[in-house]
């Protein structure tokens, strides 16, 4: 029997966390808090004998270093890649909960035990452990993204991490070759809807870059350091126009470039990075705005970063424009923005006359592609999790003859 707890992410995105037990082993999959609200997973007891992480985005890994700091002394299993960008993501996670929460979940010591007990596991891996082993494999997400195989007492368990199936200008498309898989647990962030045409997406953005700055305005493109950051730049990148990238997409850009193979074309985006400026300095961001240009900078969800600086200065002209380009969590500025035209944000409240677009560059698969992955592997029962609508999906798929489920956050399935 395996034993699986499921410690948050359920019927919400944000804060993944499940704890795996084969009886003679157990696992912690994913340890990561609510970006927007610092909401944390159920703590489990800390005697793992391993940990595993699909990437390093925080809703996935934002709490790990809190398992140091708690005595786990094992190994963290991930792709290099996703070390590399953890060890960014989480010491600026630090910096905020530093300046913004009274409880700190964990300190620089701890990040860096959680460096030293790196383990890498790149796609097409396997670990062994005494009774099960685990593989990682290819999941189209972000670079060093990964799913997750766990094989153990002849059963098959296959996490998808975040993924995506089709290619995108960084990234291929995830790996669907499995077979004989007795439960996998699917993220379903998209399971109410289809992406548009990407190509369509892509044009759109290009155009309203160009278009801004060929109005003599300045287009702002909030975008997340790992992953959309590099996306919105290489769909940029042949356009000819001055593009400034500011905040921790440069530094995150910098280590997916160390590792070449994480992502589809390394030469594109290392001559894209090349060509781009990259901002070095706050003060700089007055000069950069007095001309027509492109600025990719973080937060991508407006709850932070560079991008406030640049929106205070610009809400106003409307010869500027602000392109958002992904998955608005709600409650945060972006979400707010989307729904109600108003941005509030510590001394900022106001109403931008600027052009606000949103285009969907999703890194996340979505409801036609997910159930074109559930036909082709089958699995003999799907578990819905990192989803707000996990629970209507379910009932859709066990229409259609699957055997879905969407568990709460607390809950254990038991897989016999
Ligand atoms: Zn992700
Ligand atoms: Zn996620």
């Amino acid at each position: 029997m395996i034993d699986i707890r499921f410690l948050g992410g359920c019927r919400e995105v944000g804060r993944m966390g499940m704890l795996v037990d084969t009886g003679a082993e157990k696992f912690l999959w994913e340890y990561g808090i609510n970006v927007e609200n610092w909401g944390k997973p159920i703590k489990p007891e800390i005697n793992f004998d391993g940990v595993f992480v699909s990437h390093a985005h925080l809703d996935h890994s934002g709490l790990l270093p809190q398992i140091y700091r708690e005595g786990y002394e094992g190994m963290l299993y991930s792709d290099p890649t996703t070390i590399d960008l953890l060890s960014i993501l989480l010491r600026d996670s630090l910096k905020i909960q530093k300046s913004e929460c009274n409880d700190i979940d964990f300190f620089m010591e701890d990040i860096k035990h959680l460096e030293r007990n790196a383990s890498f596991l790149k796609a097409g891996e396997t670990q062994d452990f005494t009774l099960s082993n685990v593989s990682f494999h290819n999941a189209g997400h972000i670079p060093g993204s990964v799913t997750t195989l766990l094989e153990s007492r002849g059963k098959r368990v296959l996490f998808t991490g975040d993924i995506k199936f089709q290619g995108t200008q960084l990234m291929n498309g995830a790996d669907t070759n499995f077979q004989n898989i007795d439960v996998l647990i699917s993220e379903s962030t998209y399971s109410y809807t289809n992406h548009p045409d990407r190509t369509v997406i892509e044009n759109g953005l290009r155009k309203t870059v160009q278009r801004t700055i060929y109005g003599g305005g300045v287009c702002l493109i909030p975008a997340f350091a790992v992953g959309r950051t590099q996306e919105i730049l290489l769909n940029l990148s042949d356009l000819g126009v001055p593009i400034y990238l500011d905040g921790m997409g440069v530094r995150a850009t910098e280590a997916i470039l160390r590792h070449a193979k994480s992502i589809k074309d390394y030469k594109k985006l290392s001559n894209a990075f090349s060509r781009a400026h990259k901002v070095t300095r706050g003060s700089e961001r007055d000069r950069i705005i007095e001309k027509p240009c492109a600025i990719i900078t973080t937060a991508g969800m407006l709850n932070g970063g560079p991008i406030l600086s640049y929106l205070s200065k610009l809400h106003g002209r409307e010869d500027c424009s602000l392109v958002m380009t992904g998955y608005q969590v709600p409650g945060t500025g972006g979400r707010n923005l989307m729904e109600t035209g108003r941005f509030v944000s510590g001394e900022i409240d106001v109403r931008p006359r600027m052009r606000i677009e949103f285009l969907d560059f999703s890194a996340h698969t979505d409801h036609d592609h997910l159930i074109e992955f559930y036909k082709k592997v089958r699995p003999k029962k799907i578990v819905l999790v990192h989803g707000e609508k996990t629970e209507e999906f379910a009932k859709e798929l066990n229409g259609m003859g699957f055997n879905a489920v969407a568990p709460k956050n607390g809950d254990t399935l038991r897989i016999d």
